[in-house]
């Protein structure tokens, strides 16, 4: 397996930046189409070298010249399970000849959660009404012009609600830029926040968009999303909602990953308003939490789709295989070593399928695996996702 062969002219070699359960999932679908994945994970034992095994698996950090060399060394193409991995990191594995998809110019972008918010409007996509934000002078003008509350956001970094504040008023404005700032008093002028106005939206949506390397775009269903405490809770496909906001929803999404010109899967994260609008919330270019139902409820998943475009392979059908589906998140809810119960009583649910990510230590909040169920209706599918989950204690 490891001769000269396995190259360019054998088994395609996808290297994965990071090592969680985004790859993971990756990983188990490389092994049916016998593409070789090899991990660069900080620690061994990652939930997506568990996977491809420890020769699989290189210990280190992309910020460390050595351990991209490494990867280089052994992949044909390089591709990304997180999208904050520094740019420049990626822009090196390019400059020394291994291809990064999606590439250096749309993490740039994405990464950049105000260039992306410019990026999409500029495009004459609707995203809700927004300001930088590098004073408190300038959040208390974006409140006077857009209204309040608003909702502040770091420009970098945020995940999970992790750097995003509500602001109901200019009385907030300052402790709002404290906790996004890190600092009770930083400089003006200084600050990398945007401010964007509250959107009372009617529910949230998403859709997984896999873009090949020629540009060809696969959407899958439209579906609604859940967050508690600003993390994904439940996914429901399709979505409940009116046919012409699904409709919008769907164009959108193509024309949001376009814009950004990124290669692989995105997931579009979406608000759609009780008046039938629809607005674009953020991108994720990589496998999302909203499209892991497809791992059994599309023809194609989205993460053999994400392989399919990184290689330069055609796609794969993204019409989905059950009348509805429905994925609930097992978050951990306290602190020490991972150790599931009720793994069979939740496998007894008619319907469900069980994923554990393999992560050692539960933390409270951190997803350590899924419940995805099919049903005849949505409301079918979520009860027994439901129920499945309900199960599984830490
Ligand atoms: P993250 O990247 O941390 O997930 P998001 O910007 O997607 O941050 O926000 C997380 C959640 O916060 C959203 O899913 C939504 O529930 C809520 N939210 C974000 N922006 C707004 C907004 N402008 N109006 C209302 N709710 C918002």
């Amino acid at each position: 397996m490891m001769n000269g062969l396995a190259g360019a002219r054998g088994r395609p070699r996808v290297g994965i930046l990071g090592g969680g359960q985004l790859g993971r999932m990756t990983a188990e679908a490389a092994v049916g189409l016998e593409i070789e994945i090899v991990i660069l994970e900080r620690e061994a034992g990652s939930p997506a070298g568990q996977v491809v095994g420890p020769a699989q698996e290189i210990v280190g950090d992309w910020r460390d010249e050595a351990a991209r060399r490494a990867l280089a060394a052994r992949v044909d193409v390089i591709t990304l399970e997180s999208e904050f991995v520094a740019a420049d990191a990626l822009q090196w594995f390019v400059d020394h000849g291994t291809p990064v998809r999606p590439g250096p110019l749309t993490l740039r972008i994405v990464q950049d959660k105000l260039l992306q918010k410019q990026t999409l409007a500029a495009a004459g996509l609707p995203v809700p009404p927004f300001r930088p934000v590098r004073s408190r002078a300038d959040l208390l003008a974006a409140g006077a012009e857009l209204g309040w509350p608003l909702v502040l956001k770091a420009r970098r970094l945020g995940y999970d609600g992790h750097g995003n504040a509500a602001v109901e008023s200019p009385a907030q404005a300052a402790a709002a830029i404290a906790r996004l700032a890190g600092s009770a008093d930083p400089a003006d002028g200084t600050l990398d926040l945007y401010a964007e106005a509250f959107v009372p939206f009617a529910g949230e949506l998403a859709v997984m968009v896999t873009r090949g390397l020629d540009g060809s775009l696969a959407a899958y269903p439209v579906v609604e999303t859940v967050q508690q405490n600003h993390i994904c809770h439940e996914v429901v496909a399709p979505a409940r909602v009116p046919d012409a906001v699904a409709e919008q929803a769907r164009t959108l999404a193509l024309q949001a990953v376009a814009a950004v010109e990124a290669v692989g899967v995105v997931g579009v994260e979406m608000f759609w308003l009780a008046d039938g609008t629809v607005l674009l919330n953020e991108l994720a270019p990589r496998p999302h939490n909203s499209g892991h139902y497809t791992i059994e409820a599309c023809r194609t998943s989205q993460f053999a789709n994400h392989l399919r475009a990184v290689l330069g392979w055609p796609l794969g059908s993204t019409a989905m295989v059950a009348p509805a589906a429905a994925m609930v998140n097992l978050l951990g809810t306290r602190q020490g070593p991972a150790c599931p119960r009720g793994v069979e009583r939740a496998q007894a649910v008619p319907g469900a399928f069980l994923h554990l990510y393999g992560k050692r230590e539960v933390r409270v909040g951190r997803k350590m695996g899924h419940v995805t169920a099919l049903g005849e209706t949505p409301a079918e599918a979520l009860e027994r996702a439901r129920q499945a989950a309900g199960y599984i204690e830490w």
